[in-house]
Order: C-alpha cells, then sequence, then structure tokens
C-alpha cells in the first residue's frame, strides 16, 4: 500500500476541494485525487467559463443601450477570440487558487483516476491509499436527449459556452437554468436563439410569475420561445441540424441540449465497497452524506436532489466535519437558493406559491415589481420583481423569489431571513439602504399586508 490518509477526497470541484480544505482545518491528513483539473468541472467547464461569457455578453448589450444613459459607443463588436481567452484564464486562474490551497493547508494532491477498494480504501491507477475516510465527490455528467447523441452539430453545455465562433442561429433544448443563461448570452450577442421546453413554462422550477418576467425579457433578446413541446426528428448534417419542435421545424448551426445531468459514478467501485443508489439514480446518503458504508461520504451532483455548487461545498463541510466527530448540522435542503445568471436574473428558496398550496399551507403573498423602487430607475433595473410566499398564520416566509440584473446576490438576504426563522413581520421592519435595489424586499414584505410603499 501507497501512503494512508485520516480523508481522501475523490473530485476537486468545489464539492470536493472545500471538503479537503475543511478536513485539514480540522488536523486531519488529507489528499484529494483529481483526473483532471482542481476546481472541477464547476470552475472548468461549467459554472465560471458560463458566467464569464455573460458577463461580456452583459457588457456588450449595455455598450449597445448605453445611448439613453449617456455614453456613445459607436462599431461595438464582439472580439470572440479575446472572449475565449479571458474564458480560459479566468477558470485557470481559479483552478491555480484552488491548487494554492491545497498547498497551504497542506493537502496532497494525487492526479489519476480514483475508485474504491472492496475496503473502503482509494486506488489511484495501480496504486492503493488507505483512508480513514473517503469523500466521494466526483460531480455530474451531461445526458443527451433520448434518440440524439452528443457530437460536433449537438452541443452539451461546455460545448455551446466554448464555441469557435458566434453561431448565426442555435436551437437550445431544455430551459432549466443553463438553457436559459446559454439561450441570455447568445441571444444579447445577437445570434438568433429558439429555446425549447418540454414542460409548460422556462425556468420549470421556479414560481409561474417570475418565468413569466424572464419570458418577456427573452422575447426582447433575440430569443422564440417555445414551451409545452419536446425537440424531435433531430437530423444532424454537415453544418446544421433540423428538428422539430410542437407543430415547428428549424434548421440551425448548433443544437444544444442543456437538460439532464446524472451523476458520475462510472468506475468509482460503488457496488465492491457496499455503496448504495437511491432511487433517483444518485447514491443514497443520511443528512450527514454518510452512504451505506460507514466509512465512505458522498456531496454534490452525487446526491440529493438539487446540483449546485454551493451545496456541494457545504455538504463537504458538514461530511468531514461530521466523519471528525466534530458537532455540525445538516444542509437544509430547503435553503439551497437557485441562481439564475440570465439577463434578468433570477433567483429563489424555499416553496413556489404552487407548491406551498400542493404542500397544505395556506398562504399569503407579497409582490412589489423593482420599477417602484427609485434604485431601480437609478441603476436601469425596471423589469424584475420580488415575490414572497408566507405562512398566513404565523408569518413564516416559506419561499422568496427575485427576479432581477441583481437578484443572485439580493437573494443571500432571504435565506438568511428563513435560516433565522425571522417571519415577513421582522422583514418588513429592517431598515434597507437607499437607493438600492433591496428596497424591493422591504415593500414586497409590507405588501404581504398591503402597505407597500412604492406599489
Ligand atoms: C453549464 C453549467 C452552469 C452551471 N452554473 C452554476 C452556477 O452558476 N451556480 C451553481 O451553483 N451551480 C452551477 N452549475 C452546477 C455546478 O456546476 C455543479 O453543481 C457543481 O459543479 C457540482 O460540484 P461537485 O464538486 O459535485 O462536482 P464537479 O464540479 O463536477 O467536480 C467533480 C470533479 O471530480 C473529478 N472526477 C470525476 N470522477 C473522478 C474519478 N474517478 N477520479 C478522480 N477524479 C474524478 C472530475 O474530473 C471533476 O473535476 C452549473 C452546471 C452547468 C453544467
Amino acid at each position: 500500500m501507497a501512503d494512508s490518509y485520516d480523508v481522501i477526497v475523490i473530485g476537486a470541484g468545489p464539492g470536493g476541494y472545500v471538503a479537503a480544505i475543511r478536513a485539514a482545518q480540522l488536523g486531519k491528513k488529507t489528499a484529494v485525487v483529481e483526473r483532471d483539473k482542481t476546481g472541477g468541472r464547476c470552475l472548468n467547464y461549467a459554472c465560471i467559463p458560463a458566467k464569464t461569457v455573460l458577463r461580456t455578453a452583459e457588457i456588450f448589450h449595455q455598450a449597445q443601450e448605453g445611448a439613453e444613459l449617456g455614453v456613445v459607443a459607436k462599431d461595438v463588436s464582439l472580439d470572440w477570440e479575446a472572449l475565449g481567452k479571458r474564458r480560459a484564464s479566468v477558470s485557470e486562474s481559479l483552478s491555480s487558487g484552488v491548487e494554492m490551497l491545497f498547498k497551504k493547508n497542506k493537502i496532497a494532491l494525487i492526479e489519476g483516476d480514483g475508485s474504491l477498494t472492496a475496503e473502503g480504501d482509494v486506488k489511484v491507477d495501480e496504486e492503493v491509499y488507505g483512508a480513514g475516510t473517503v469523500v466521494l465527490a466526483t460531480g455530474s455528467v451531461a445526458r443527451p436527449i433520448p434518440g440524439v447523441e452528443f457530437g460536433d452539430r449537438v452541443l452539451d453545455t461546455w460545448g455551446a459556452w466554448s464555441l469557435p465562433a458566434q453561431p448565426r442561429k442555435i436551437a437550445v433544448a431544455g430551459a432549466g437554468a443553463s438553457g436559459c443563461e446559454i439561450a441570455s448570452a447568445y441571444g444579447r450577442f445577437g445570434t438568433e436563439v429558439i429555446l425549447i421546453e418540454m414542460l409548460d413554462q422556462i425556468l420549470p422550477a421556479e414560481d409561474k410569475d417570475m418565468a413569466r418576467v424572464v419570458e418577456r425579457a427573452f422575447k426582447k433578446q433575440n430569443i422564440a420561445i417555445s414551451t409545452g413541446t419536446p425537440v424531435e426528428n433531430v437530423e444532424v448534417g454537415g453544418d446544421s441540424v433540423k428538428l422539430t419542435y410542437g407543430g415547428e421545424s428549424a434548421e440551425v448551426e448548433y443544437l444544444c441540449i442543456a437538460g439532464g445531468r446524472g451523476p458520475d459514478v462510472e468506475g468509482l467501485g460503488l457496488d465492491q465497497a457496499g455503496v448504495k443508489l437511491a432511487e433517483n439514480g444518485k447514491i443514497e446518503v443520511d443528512e450527514f452524506c454518510r452512504t451505506s458504508n460507514q466509512k465512505v461520504y458522498a456531496i454534490g451532483d452525487l446526491v440529493n436532489a438539487k446540483a449546485l455548487a454551493h451545496k456541494a461545498s457545504e455538504e463537504g463541510v458538514v461530511a468531514v466535519e461530521h466523519a471528525a466527530g466534530e458537532r455540525t448540522h445538516p444542509v437544509d435542503q430547503n435553503l439551497v437558493a437557485g441562481a439564475t445568471f440570465c439577463h434578468p436574473q433570477v433567483a429563489s428558496v424555499g416553496l413556489t406559491e404552487a407548491a406551498a398550496k400542493e404542500a397544505g399551507h395556506e398562504v399569503k403573498v407579497g409582490k412589489q415589481k423593482l420599477g417602484g423602487v427609485g434604485g431601480a430607475t437609478v441603476y436601469d433595473d425596471k423589469d424584475g420583481l420580488v415575490k414572497l410566499v408566507v405562512d398566513a398564520k404565523y408569518g413564516e416566509v416559506l419561499g422568496a423569489h427575485v427576479v432581477g440584473n441583481r437578484a443572485c446576490d439580493m437573494i443571500a438576504e432571504l435565506v438568511a431571513t428563513m435560516a433565522l426563522e425571522g417571519g415577513y413581520q421582522e422583514l418588513a421592519r429592517v431598515v434597507h439602504p437607499h437607493p438600492t435595489i433591496s428596497e424591493a424586499v422591504l415593500d414586497a414584505a409590507r405588501a404581504v399586508d398591503g402597505w407597500a410603499i412604492h406599489a
């Protein structure tokens, strides 16, 4: 056997690298096994490159629309090569930041493919490393739709974010967070976009009221939306893809499938180590992310329902704290906020109005359009909405929803309110700074009892 460690983490994404650092902070001799790049898919192929390109889309869009604000930018154009270079360099810089954190915390980085042995130790290529605790953090992989394979013209999300040139026309199948981000970036770049969703609204996990606001905004961004229509009859040609959806047909340069992802468990040796899968195909874990093998934990996209980087990181912290016998508490999955960085952004935590009613709650709702508060006019952010879903009897906030240019930052306040078990009545008395968009949160809380000032 090669070296032994107190904790070995397989996968250096936001789940794995955070778990490793926390384990090292707790005095554990720790190693991370990674077969590709530190920072995982999040930093190198998903969240971070997507947000870097979206930032360019934002600047490009603002430069074109700047005349009304007194900024006249003539001949605004895209430099696709510069965009690609920045996308790569942002990921490289964050990935090397993770390596520096490993060095600082004396964490060994073992390069290669990791898997479990029958004893619950870790095999990397031909070496076996002894492990007190193993944390599986291998993330997820893109899944195509039935009957369609990924290839030159049929892209997964990384393919869409790393195209070598700006496409003239693309179709995006799946209008969840990733599909909406891709549509919104390319739409603002001037690409003709068809966004196709099988369910009856874009952003199907979001409250209907919020999806409606985004749908209206998308129509101004070169995005044609089709809901309740699966993509069918995909025919891939040399330089185009033909497809149908509902009663329509289209020929596009690329089809991006931004729908499903599945846990990356292939070759991990789960069976021989006695690690069971749950019904949804992910790894079965308890509330501390411990698997059916008491020595093995699993976190991030491998477990539970949501697939989000901040959820992965927190599960990593909880898993290694639990393994180390520290006092910790499970991640409240209901308080993991969703964040979609399209234009305008969408963020939410807790229940939608429909889900709250379905769960048997008697609900009250408070809504405030961003356009009502002064800051939204100042910062040109008028198209959004804040919506609170509260329990009618005690005022507990059951769900909070924000659409607006800064929604993904604004949601943190509402997560904190819910985590601290505050009601809308408290929120309605929290003095918010002026002029900020967050004043819409204050008025949404007041709107529950019909006294929003800027309604
Ligand atoms: C396009 C896109 C955009 C997204 N944007 C956001 C966003 O804005 N915000 C957000 O919160 N979430 C976002 N997500 C989701 C987010 O990327 C994932 O939830 C997150 O990456 C999960 O982290 P993880 O640590 O579980 O796994 P990953 O980030 O997938 O990392 C897993 C790592 O394990 C390695 N690995 C796999 N198998 C092995 C093995 N056998 N041996 C060694 N190494 C192995 C992989 O190489 C990889 O580096 C986005 C996803 C996509 C696809």
